[in-house]
């Protein structure tokens, strides 16, 4: 859409140049350019385990034909942070993960659609007043209902996308299984020796904030399947194993990717030494920068740094000492304070 007028004060707009974008509409009251709007909306098709999908109608669009979840990018959030949102708000699903599938402009509607393909284990669905009616279908026979596969029907992007991460679209000879992160055989993906590495016995938060301790890594009888056996560290204390492919699995919460567990021991450690860089950096005082000094040359800074880089920290987590420029540049002035002191 082309601004005629002011969206902000209503002054009749001229042009003006605008380095390579060339004479663009610009207010001379707000002295601000107005360039040609559009809206941005996501499209997410949603998946489950079973090789379905869900499928809406929305009588107001037509009776005829369905389509996948949609809506318009609110200001102040991201394409993913939407994607989630339309899901959980219109189908009550929360996505587990959630891929990128590309964007398709659709000119009917002035809009830039940004399409993604999400997964679900297969759950009831709860919808909301948008949508008169919604199934899990299986993905062969979406097509027949789906609206026709136009220029600018970004559902096919989504679905083409789909096609190809489940190994469907005839590309591979069988579907990979490193595409279906949520099946058993999947699971069973991360070997014995592997699980053991990475997931030591010791205290785990998990993303909701329970907190539980790893007794070890068993084997499943009969499928050989690692699974971590721990320990609920409130309430009566239960025993519970879970295989360990899903251990280490990121999922999406609240619209960010994020681990299902974190490693409490090392957002205590963060955290320490967190308060002291942050008490450093106001006052020094030799015994904390001493200990931070100690803390980075000792190994375990690299080893939280490595660990943040891998995502296992959780998002919400102050982790300034982490930052290798803040830190280094505070024990180094800290140092050439005390070499030179102040004449
Ligand atoms: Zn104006």
């Amino acid at each position: 859409m082309r601004y005629q007028y002011c969206p902000q004060c209503g002054t009749k707009l001229t042009t003006k140049t605008a380095g390579d974008d060339g004479e663009v509409p610009f207010c001379a009251s707000c002295g601000k350019y107005r360039f040609d709007s559009f809206a941005s909306c996501v499209i997410v098709l949603t998946y489950n385990e079973y090789d379905e999908i869900v499928l809406c109608r929305q009588n107001y669009l037509s009776d005829r034909y369905t389509s996948v979840t949609s809506g318009y990018i609110a200001p102040g959030e991201t394409a993913e942070e939407a994607a989630v949102r339309e899901v959980r708000e219109e189908l009550g699903i929360d996505l587990e993960s959630l891929e990128y599938a590309g964007t398709v402009w659709f000119d009917k509607g002035d809009m830039l659609m940004h399409a993604f393909v999400g997964f679900a284990h297969k759950c009831e669905l709860k919808l909301s007043k948008e949508i008169d009616s919604a199934q899990w279908v299986p993905y062969k026979e979406a097509p027949d209902t789906m609206f026709p596969d136009r220029p600018g029907n970004a559902l096919y992007t989504a679905y083409r996308k789909y096609l190809e991460i489940r190994g469907f679209d005839g590309k591979r000879e069988s579907p990979d299984p490193a595409f279906q992160p949520q099946t058993d055989m999947a699971l069973s993906r991360l070997t014995y020796e592997e699980a053991v590495r990475t997931i030591p016995p010791g205290r785990y938060r998990h993303m909701k904030g329970g907190e539980y301790e790893v007794i070890g890594i068993a084997r499943h009888s009969e499928t050989e399947a690692p699974m971590v056996v721990y320990k609920a560290l409130y309430g009566d204390g239960g025993i519970w194993c879970r295989p360990a492919g899903m251990w280490n699995e990121r999922v999406i919460r609240n619209g960010i990717p994020c681990r299902r567990f974190y490693r409490l021991d090392r957002i205590e450690r963060v955290e320490k030494y967190e308060r002291l860089f942050n008490d450093a950096a106001t006052a020094p005082d030799p015994e904390k920068l001493r200990l931070l000094d100690a803390y980075y040359t000792s190994g375990e800074w690299l080893e939280d740094y490595e660990a943040d880089e891998n995502g296992e920290l959780p998002p919400e987590l102050k982790r300034g000492v982490l930052s290798q420029d803040a830190l280094y540049d505070l024990l180094e002035s800290a140092s050439e304070a005390t070499t030179h002191p102040d004449p």
